[in-house]
């Protein structure tokens, strides 16, 4: 087979190169644009959301 649709097959990708988005380890989503002490989100909405799981407004409060 030739190695273009293996790859196609394998990953999604022709050049069998899976991009570099990774998934967030909050809620799943694939953006992360927050950084927040050393952590990722993948957006504000997910920060809030872990803060207040976390009694983290309560600390800083
Ligand atoms: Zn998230």
């Amino acid at each position: 087979m030739h190695p273009v649709i293996e790859n196609t097959m394998r990953t999604g990708y022709a050049d069998g190169r899976i991009p570099d988005v990774v998934a967030c380890e909050h809620c799943g989503e694939d953006d992360q644009v927050v950084e927040f002490e050393g952590l990722t989100f993948c957006s504000t909405d997910c920060l809030v959301r872990w803060l207040l799981e976390n009694d983290y407004a309560k600390k800083i409060a």
